[in-house]
């Protein structure tokens, strides 16, 4: 417990001399020492600093290691795939995207291994220091996070994390991409309890955080609103159902009509183009359903995520408005409609942040 304490400090406090944990924390000196001790001995700590206090000698500052551990994680996409590290403080320290085609053969996994080892050449970081790496894929994961069990996007039902760490010396975990998205969402904003975080990615899925919890359900298909029915009889979707809101709001849909990505779909938005400027408006009408009905089903506040949800800040007044016309209790939306505060690779780094709470677990 102490020594848990005493880290947890060092987190907040980030440099500090010996006498300031003492005094903090009410604990005696010789518990301090010893495990300040253990934390160097394991890299944790580092003592170069001093810290000069008014009338006595210079003390030695102990300083948290932002990067003594890090944890990898890759959003797995059928076109694409980024890579990232993210350290301690949950901050995501380098990411690598590449356009890379999603199959399940030796090759495919091969170079994952190896974008694993070019990122952690890239960033300096000695593999020593490597907690785990996740992978956030479109698909439902099993409890233990070892196997695919439902994977129509990527057709891989089935598919193992042991198949996808075949060149990658970490342990590694599988988790659903809406849901990694989530709990990268609960790390950067400590106040959420209950919330339901929609991941407005190349495919949409959603993530239900009770309790600051992500709840799974019973068999892990909680938040599927992917599939939701927006429209009666609407368009086909990949499930073989029509009118799903997946075929009305995923991402792809914004950067294929731009030709490409969204970053060239909102500068083409910013810039007044016709054709892009009614797509947006039809996407933001769509989604406007899905966050009443959303709403009106859990009562609590809506997080707009995922690859959209990282532009819509300046677009929240308009889908304000279109929910406002569906309310029917008066309530303000700006009060529990909100966009997304992880905004840089919230899947793949949701999906090494798990390996970052184990550590600082079992410190
Ligand atoms: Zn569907």
């Amino acid at each position: 417990m102490n020594r848990k304490k005493i880290y947890e400090f060092l987190r907040e406090a980030r440099s500090v001399s010996k006498q300031d944990i003492v005094y903090a924390l009410k604990l005696s000196l010789p518990t301090v020492t010893q495990n300040l001790q253990e934390f160097q001995e394991k890299g944790l700590v580092d003592t170069t600093g001093r810290i000069g206090h008014t009338g006595g000698r210079n003390a030695t500052a102990f300083s948290f290691i932002s990067d003594a551990r890090v944890a990898i994680g890759i959003d797995i996409q059928k076109h694409h795939n980024t890579v990232v590290i993210v350290d301690l403080d949950g901050r995501v320290i380098e990411k690598i995207r590449k356009p890379v085609h999603f199959a399940t053969t030796d090759e495919y996994y091969k170079m994952l291994g190896a974008e694993v080892a070019e990122i952690l050449e890239k960033a300096k970081i000695d593999p020593a220091k490597v907690l785990g790496v996740g992978m956030g894929v479109p698909g439902l994961i099993s409890k233990d996070g070892k196997e695919v069990v439902y994977g129509r996007i990527l057709n891989f039902t089935g598919e193992t994390s042991e198949n996808f760490s075949r060149y990658i010396p970490f342990r590694t975990l599988l988790f659903n991409d809406a849901n990694a998205a989530g709990s990268a969402e609960m790390w950067s904003s400590h106040n959420i309890r209950n919330a339901f975080y929609i991941c407005l990615s190349d495919h949409i899925g959603g993530a239900v955080i009770l309790d600051n919890k992500v709840y799974e359900g019973d068999d892990q298909r909680s938040g599927e609103i992917g599939h939701m029915t927006v429209v009666a009889d609407g368009r086909p979707c990949y499930c073989g159902q029509y009118g799903c809101f997946e075929t009305y709001c995923c991402a792809s849909l914004l950067s294929e009509a731009a030709g490409g990505d969204l970053d060239s779909f909102f500068g083409k938005l910013e810039a007044g183009d016709k054709r892009i400027t009614e797509l947006w408006n039809s996407y933001l009408h769509y989604l406007a359903f899905a966050v009443h009905n959303i709403r009106m089903l859990f009562d609590c506040n809506v997080i707009l995520g995922g690859y959209v949800g990282a532009y819509i800040d300046k677009y929240m007044e308009p889908l304000y408005e279109m929910v406002r016309q569906r309310d029917m209790f008066s309530e303000e939306p700006g009060a529990y409609l909100l966009p997304c505060r992880y905004k840089t690779e919230a899947i793949a780094a949701g999906a090494a942040l798990p390996f970052v709470e184990e550590f600082f677990h079992g410190i």
